[in-house]
């Protein structure tokens, strides 16, 4: 039941991490339907993560009020149908999406907070900024004037090595610090999913998107 598993994780996952930061629990609602993202929303969850942009626009309308963020990897001529109505971009994975973020934010007068997408894991089948070129990627993101960079986004490799998994979330909160010193802005290092978030927490991760421990194993023909 969507809502046991609300109430058992809202319990479960701790109020702040080990550097006294409070800890953002996201819903990961991709393939589930209004409804039971609305359970979810009922039962607790206040901030729920997208990933696919038609699945967004489908749904925007009968979801309870939340803070909505966007998780999946985005197109730039996608970007049109989610301006103003995201709170936060996850998934800022290259210099060309920030750009045309950064435009078409402008242009209607806004101002959009992201999140940089680190590949921590250097894997083929994931999007973002290597770790050693994300203090480069930074520096030239920021001078987008309609952009509010606020922190780091990362997704670790799918492995039960809980050794590899530290390593490399140790080493992504270490980035994040070294920036957030010069970065006043920088609130949060968004990293933990169904599989891998108290490891994550441990290692200074302050928001988890967690999706199988809220909703159960996804189907994806409903
Ligand atoms: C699906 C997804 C999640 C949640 O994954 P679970 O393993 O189901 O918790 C988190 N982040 C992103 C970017 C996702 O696409």
């Amino acid at each position: 039941m969507i809502e046991d598993s609300v109430k058992k994780l809202l319990n479960e996952i701790p109020e702040k991490n080990p550097f006294g930061e409070k800890v953002t629990l996201v819903a990961a609602v991709k393939t589930q339907t209004p409804e039971d993202i609305n359970r979810a929303i009922s039962a607790g969850i206040t901030d729920i993560g997208d990933n696919h942009v038609q699945e967004f626009r489908d749904k925007f309308d009968e979801i309870l009020p939340s803070k909505r963020h966007f998780i999946g990897t985005l197109q730039t001529n996608k970007i049109k149908y989610l301006l103003g109505k995201v709170d936060l971009y996850h998934s800022v994975d290259r210099f060309s999406l920030a750009e045309e973020l950064d435009k078409k934010s402008g242009n209607q007068g806004l101002c959009s907070s992201v999140l940089l997408e680190v590949n921590v894991g250097c894997e083929l089948t994931k999007s973002g900024f290597s770790l050693e070129e994300a203090s480069s990627a930074y520096e030239k993101i920021k001078t987008l004037k309609n952009l509010k960079i606020c922190g780091l986004m990362g997704m670790l490799p799918l492995t039960d090595d809980e050794q590899i998994l530290r390593k490399l979330a140790t080493a992504m909160r270490a980035k994040y610090d070294e920036i957030r010193k010069i970065d006043g802005n920088f609130e949060f290092l968004s990293m933990g999913m169904s599989g891998d978030w108290k490891i994550c927490i441990e290692c200074g991760s302050n928001l988890i998107r967690l999706g199988t421990s809220i909703f159960g194993a996804r189907s994806y023909n409903k």
